[in-house]
């Protein structure tokens, strides 16, 4: 079976959320792009598609870090099948500064990988995206410096102006890919995925439960053939994330 990609024109993704707050997301990542899916199959009346849905604050897990979390989803209406692949990557540029010089929003620029990288401006009244040449970024300032001197400078995290962002959406993809290929060993259907993680890896050391994964439990979301992998990242944890050992 051939899929032949259209992109609808002029499909309104703001309407989800946007970064810079003008809409706030009211979902999760996996809902919105769900809902996004829906838009699309409604307005093109197809039955497969995909929508991507980026996230970027501290990283959960390490904290004080800037990270982007993408999320990419696959949805075939037809076959009932959901493939969701996900990635957390440190790998970002995401920040913001509040500024009152041209060489503070020059500095903040060169740090951000300007003008590759486009970023935004904003007063209490106006915002300004996708600004990516020096010229336009030293004019906008200028105009808003006149009338505040509360100005935020932001990177545009929106993928057609971050490159960085590209590349993650590309390692996000490239494991949806490696998903929709995992099919269930029992009915060849694509999408056998992990359902489950149970964690408590024995520590290494004193054997106390871990955070770590212990089992991973797969289930096909067409004929239900269930397979469990056990010690996927080995069979003992590093005493090092121990609570025991380490607390
Ligand atoms: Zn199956
Ligand atoms: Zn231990």
């Amino acid at each position: 079976m051939q899929v032949i990609p259209i992109v609808i024109p002029h499909f309104n993704t703001d309407q989800f959320g946007t970064f810079t707050g003008e809409v706030e997301r009211a979902n999760d990542p996996l809902t919105t792009a769900r809902l996004k899916i829906k838009d699309a199959l409604r307005i093109s009346g197809e039955t497969l598609a995909v929508a991507s849905e980026g996230s970027f604050g501290t990283h959960p897990q390490i904290g004080f870090v800037p990270a982007d979390q993408e999320l990419l989803l696959l949805i075939d209406t037809k076959n009932k099948l959901e493939i969701v692949a996900s990635k957390i990557s440190t790998n970002t540029n995401y920040a913001q500064q509040s500024v009152t010089t041209w060489e503070e929003v020059r500095s903040f620029a060169k740090e951000a990988g300007f003008p590759s990288h486009g970023v935004t401006l904003r007063s209490l009244t106006t915002l300004h995206k996708g600004i990516s040449d020096w010229k336009l970024l030293q004019q906008t300032f200028e105009q808003l410096i006149v009338s505040t001197s509360s100005i935020q400078i932001e990177t545009d995290m929106r993928a057609i102006y971050n490159p960085t962002r590209m590349k993650v959406i590309e390692e996000t993809t490239q494991l949806l890919l490696d998903k929709i290929n995992s099919t269930c060993p029992s009915c060849h259907f694509p999408g056998f995925d992990i359902q489950e993680r149970v964690t408590g890896l024995p520590c290494r050391l004193c054997n106390s439960p871990t955070s770590f994964t212990f089992k991973l439990t797969y289930i096909c979301q067409h004929c239900s053939y269930k397979s469990e992998k056990l010690f996927p990242d080995g069979d003992s944890c590093d005493p090092m994330y121990c609570n025991e050992c380490n607390p």
